[in-house]
C-alpha cells in the first residue's frame, strides 16, 4: 500500500519527468547471479534470518547466526574437497567461523592478513523472509518497492551515482542484509579463488564474526589463535570508501539525587531530581549534539533520562575524534556537575538527606577508541589498502566514521584493522540496497589487497614506521 505522503512524492517526481522504476523478480536476478558467483553466493546468504538480539546474553545471540555459520562451513569444506585442498576450518564456542589458508609457495614470509565480515544483521528491522529484487540498468528516478515504499534521492542521495548500474533492492518489508552478507560473500568468493589457485597469497585468515550489530563481535574474535599481523573488515559504506578513523567514545551516567517530601509540607524542603536533571540537560552545548554536528565534529548526546523526584539518572554518550577532545568533554561534564552541585548546595545544606553538596555524581565508562592512532603506528597497513584500491581502479575516499567499527576495538587488541566498503547503501532498514557494480569493486579491492600483501615482507607491515619499510610500500611493485 502507498500512503498519501508517498503518493504525493511519487506524483511530484512523475510530473517532473522522472519515470518510476519497478524492480524485477525471479528470472532477471537469476541470470545476473549466473554471471557473478559472488552475487549468487550473496543471494544465498540473505535467505537465512540472522538478526542479532540484544536481549539475549549468550553468544551468538540468535540461532540463525549458528545456522548460517554451519552452512558456510559446509560450503567451504565442499569447495576445498572438490579442489583437493587442505584447509584449517573451525568454529569457536561463540559461533565465530574461522578458516586459515597457508601461504602459497614463495610467499611464506609475507604478512598474515585477516579478512573479517559479520554474519548477523541489525536488530532495527526484520531480516526474515528477505525477497531480493533487481533494478536492471537503473535509469534514475524513484524506485517503487513492492510494498509501496519509494526509494529515491530523498531517502538515498547516493542513488543517482548508480545510474546505469544493476541494483539489488528489497520488497520493502525487510532489510536486505547486505550489511554484512555482502562482506561474507566477498570472503567466500576469495576463499574459492584462492583454493582454485587464481592468485598467490601469504598466510590468510577468513573470519565470519557474530553479533557485530550489538557491539559484541570484536571481543569474540579469537585473535591469539589466528595470529594475524593485520586485518581488514569488509562492511557497509559506499564504493570507494576506506574507513581510516573512528570516534573515541565513552558513556557517562549522571546520578541526580533529590529529596522527596510530602507535597503538603514540601515548601523550602523538597528537592526534585527531575528538575535538577532538566537543568543539567539544558546546560549541555546545543551546538555540540549529534543533530547539530557533522564531519569531524564531536558531540554530547543524552540518550536516556529516567527516574523520579527522589533520584534521576541521565545517560549520555560522548564522542570525539581526538583522544584529548574526549578527555575535555569528560572534564566538561565533571565541571558542569560541580557547578550544579554548588548551585544547589544552599538548598542541600538545609536538607535532611545527608547528600550534602553531591547532588550530581557522574560515572564514566570507556567504550572504544579511534583506530587511526594504531594505523598511524603501522603506516604500511593503510598504504597497502590505498595501493589495493588503485590497482583495482577504484578512487579511494578516506573516511572518518562517525561511530565505531569492529576495527576500533580489534586495533587496540593488537590487530590494526581499517574497513573496506561493500557498497551497501541505507543499511538497517527496508530501503537497504546493493549496487552490483559496488559489490564487484569491493571484491576487486579486497583481492588486490591480498595480492599486494603477498609481496609485502612481514617486517614491512609490523615495523611500518621503519623508514625502509615505508620506502618499500611507497615504491613500485
Ligand atoms: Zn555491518
Amino acid at each position: 500500500m502507498i500512503n498519501q505522503d508517498q503518493q504525493k512524492r511519487l506524483e511530484a517526481q512523475q510530473s517532473s519527468g522522472a519515470r518510476t522504476v519497478r524492480p524485477q523478480q525471479g528470472q532477471a536476478l537469476k541470470e545476473l547471479a549466473d554471471r557473478h558467483r559472488v552475487l549468487a553466493c550473496f543471494l544465498d546468504l540473505i535467505k537465512m534470518d540472522t538478526q542479532a538480539d540484544e536481549s539475549v546474553k549468550a553468544a551468538p545471540s540468535s540461532a540463525g547466526q549458528l545456522q548460517l555459520g554451519a552452512e558456510i562451513m559446509q560450503q567451504l569444506r565442499q569447495q576445498a574437497a572438490a579442489l583437493k585442498q587442505e584447509i584449517k576450518l573451525w568454529r569457536t564456542a561463540d559461533g565465530v567461523v574461522c578458516l586459515q589458508l597457508p601461504a602459497t609457495s614463495g610467499c611464506e614470509s609475507a604478512a598474515h592478513l585477516a579478512l573479517l565480515a559479520h554474519l548477523d544483521t541489525a536488530p532495527d528491522c526484520s531480516g526474515a523472509g528477505v525477497r531480493a529484487q533487481l533494478v536492471k540498468d537503473y535509469p534514475g528516478g524513484p524506485i517503487l518497492l513492492q510494498s509501496g515504499l519509494i526509494l529515491d534521492e530523498a531517502i538515498c542521495p547516493e542513488l543517482y551515482d548508480h545510474v546505469g548500474d544493476d541494483i539489488i533492492v528489497t520488497d520493502g518489508t525487510t532489510l536486505l542484509g547486505a550489511d554484512d552478507k555482502a562482506g561474507c560473500a566477498v570472503l567466500m568468493e576469495l576463499v574459492q579463488r584462492a583454493l582454485e589457485g587464481q592468485f598467490a597469497h601469504g598466510p590468510l585468515s577468513f573470519v565470519f564474526t557474530v553479533d557485530e550489530e550489538i557491539g559484541r563481535s570484536a571481543d569474540l574474535v579469537p585473535l591469539v589463535d589466528l595470529g594475524a599481523d593485520f586485518g581488514v573488515t569488509i562492511d557497509g559504506c559506499e564504493a570507494g570508501e576506506l574507513d581510516v578513523a573512528t570516534f573515541n567514545a565513552s558513556a557517562c551516567e549522571v546520578t541526580v539525587k533529590g529529596l522527596s517530601i510530602h507535597t503538603g509540607s514540601a515548601c523550602g524542603r523538597l528537592i526534585n531530581a527531575i528538575k535538577l536533571a532538566a537543568d543539567f540537560v539544558s546546560q549541555l552545548p546545543a551546538d555540540e549534539a549529534p543533530e547539530t554536528t557533522q564531519g569531524r565534529e564531536g558531540f554530547y548526546h543524552v540518550c536516556r533520562l529516567s527516574g523520579g523526584v527522589e533520584q534521576a539518572v541521565i545517560s549520555l554518550i560522548l564522542r570525539d575524534f581526538e583522544q584529548e577532545g574526549l578527555a575535555e568533554r569528560e572534564d566538561f561534564i565533571r565541571s558542569l556537575c560541580e557547578r550544579l552541585n554548588a548551585k544547589y548546595a544552599a538548598k542541600a545544606a538545609g536538607s535532611a538527606d545527608g547528600a550534602g553538596a553531591e547532588r550530581f555524581v557522574p560515572e564514566f565508562h570507556a567504550q572504544y577508541r579511534n583506530l587511526s592512532a594504531v594505523l598511524q603506528a603501522h603506516p604500511a597497513v593503510l598504504e597497502l589498502c590505498r595501493q589495493a584500491y588503485a590497482s583495482a581502479g577504484v578512487p579511494v575516499r578516506e573516511h572518518y566514521v562517525r561511530g565505531g567499527t569492529d576495527g576500533s576495538n580489534l586495533s587496540y587488541k593488537g590487530l590494526p584493522c581499517p574497513n573496506i566498503f561493500t557498497g551497501a547503501l541505507n543499511c538497517h532498514g527496508p530501503y537497504e540496497c546493493l549496487p552490483v557494480g559496488s559489490l564487484l569493486k569491493s571484491l576487486q579491492c579486497t583481492q588486490a589487497l591480498i595480492e599486494l600483501t603477498a609481496r609485502a615482507p612481514r617486517t614491512a607491515v609490523l615495523l611500518g614506521s621503519d623508514a625502509a619499510a615505508l620506502d618499500w610500500v611507497a615504491g613500485e611493485h
